[in-house]
């Protein structure tokens, strides 16, 4: 008998955590292996074996690099996937810095978490890091990079391809193409998708109608507010900043974010929009993106690539110092006058933006500038909702920088996005499930497909599992 099945194992009703399993009865192929991030859940969940045997699967697709969908890939390999794991180039490039560096944050939480246990004299034996920095270098080797477009071969099962998502640099529109009863069958996994005013990226790019389609909902809800000009909304604030001597901190994701960032101020600097401020980029994780960004601009948007073309390299500009070393990072704090720091994390949890923060927030002459979306309970969503104090490191800080928010830097589609993307696609012929969303979002998103759509709608649960066909 042959039949064709989905089932959806993380970024069901939920954003984080991507993975869904297609099984023909030829076999099956996992489309991302993503951690599940926030929520206090979150520990159990990813440790969790994983409800289907990985050494069973015939292959693994990852639409992007973004730990939320490429994170428990090194689990996967430790419990016995042994096959081959295709993404696009630059995907397999930034999977290897990002998983090295989520191995690295695993250990260190696993050996803090021993001293702590060890200040109270608790039982310390049981405490493991997720997994190790080398577990995760050793899961990206088995990344196989391949172009755009180009059809990969999943031996018995068929064959797949990746589309250009926007997003981020290397995110994929996955089409995977399986033999079900003498018939090809094409599923479309949407990934997550860009938005279309990116200085850097490109828009979703239009795909021919699927059978199937697995389509994100992250702003299934939502509508960017029109800023407008956005190069020239921070034009402004780092000019306001820099005219009363302060700086501009923007905590910001290494890949991704901080590259958008640049890219609009190489754009004021070499415009001579703005004069005199320098600009420093403090993330090792961030630096060594660049090297990946400068590698795969084939992978920018065409206005961006035509603009490399004419010369303008977006990430390079005068005034613009990347830091890599920590003593340079730590001389920045005695920095005096006007600057821009944008240093990871995003969201300011870890890393050396709480350094700048702690240096920074004090003083009336400084702007703190989010570009990316702040979660409950962090750091940057404390700041950003106007508390102060805030703790950073064990000591109060009053916050009395300028706080401001440029919601347009998302890299997500909002939902006339979507809805514009998943119009471009002209008729999805079986069947379309929405995941990728927290629940309110996918089911709004679902409602607005449902009145224009012609096959089903469905908004899966965990582990849920469907008969295709
Ligand atoms: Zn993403
Ligand atoms: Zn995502």
């Amino acid at each position: 008998m042959s039949s064709l099945k989905v089932a959806f194992h993380g970024g069901a009703r939920e954003v984080t955590g991507s993975c869904h399993r297609l099984s023909s009865s030829r076999g099956q192929v996992l489309l991302d292996c993503g951690m599940v991030q926030g929520g206090p859940e979150r520990h159990d969940r990813n440790r969790r074996p994983f409800p289907f045997s990985p050494p069973e699967l015939g292959a693994v697709l990852l639409s992007h690099a973004h730990i939320d969908h490429s994170g428990r890939l090194p689990l996967l390999v430790g419990r016995g996937y042994g096959g081959p794991v295709w993404a696009t180039e630059p995907t397999a490039e930034l999977c290897r810095i990002m998983l090295a560096d989520a191995g690295r944050i695993q250990e260190e939480d696993a050996a803090w978490k021993i001293k702590r246990l060890r200040k109270q004299h608790r039982d310390t034996s049981w405490v493991r890091p997720l997994y190790t920095e080398e577990e995760a270098l050793a899961a990206a080797e088995k990344i196989r990079g391949v172009p755009f477009h180009q059809e990969v071969s999943l031996g018995d099962l068929g064959t797949c391809l990746f589309h250009k998502a926007g997003h981020i640099l290397g995110a994929a529109i996955v089409e995977v193409r399986l033999w079900v009863s003498g018939e090809i069958r094409r599923i479309l996994f949407s990934g997550d998708l860009g938005i279309h005013d990116a200085r850097l990226m490109g828009s979703p790019e239009p795909v021919e109608a699927p059978d199937y389609l697995l389509m994100e909902a992250t702003y299934g809800d939502r509508l960017r507010p029109a800023e407008g000009d956005l190069t020239e909304h921070l034009r402004i604030i780092v000019q306001r900043t820099a005219d009363r001597g302060g700086k501009v901190i923007v905590p910001a994701f290494a890949v991704g974010r901080t590259q958008e960032v640049m890219a609009r101020l190489n754009d004021l600097v070499e415009s001579g929009r703005l004069r005199g401020v320098p600009v420093f980029v403090d993330s090792p994780m961030a630096a060594e993106a660049i090297q990946v960004f400068k590698r795969h601009a084939d992978g920018y948007s065409d206005e961006a690539q035509r603009l490399l073309r004419e010369g303008d390299e977006p990430l390079a500009f005068p005034g613009l110092r990347v830091v890599s070393s920590r003593e340079e990072s730590m001389a920045l704090n005695e920095l005096e006058g006007p600057a821009v720091i944008l240093s990871a994390s995003g969201m300011c949890t870890a890393g050396r933006i709480k350094h700048h923060l702690r240096h920074n927030l004090a003083d009336p002459r400084n702007t703190i500038l989010f570009v990316g979306y702040q979660a409950r309970n962090t750091l940057g969503r404390l700041i950003q909702d106007g508390v102060s104090p805030v703790r950073i490191f064990g000591e109060w800080h009053p916050v009395k920088a300028e706080v401001v928010s440029l919601e347009s830097f998302s890299a997500h589609a909002d939902q006339q996005e979507l809805l514009a993307w998943y119009r471009s696609l002209g008729g999805v012929r079986r069947g379309t499930f929405v995941v990728h969303g927290e629940e309110a979002a996918c089911l709004t998103l679902a409602e607005h497909l449902r009145r224009e759509a012609r096959e089903p709608v469905f908004v899966p649960h965990l582990d849920e599992e469907y008969e295709l066909s």
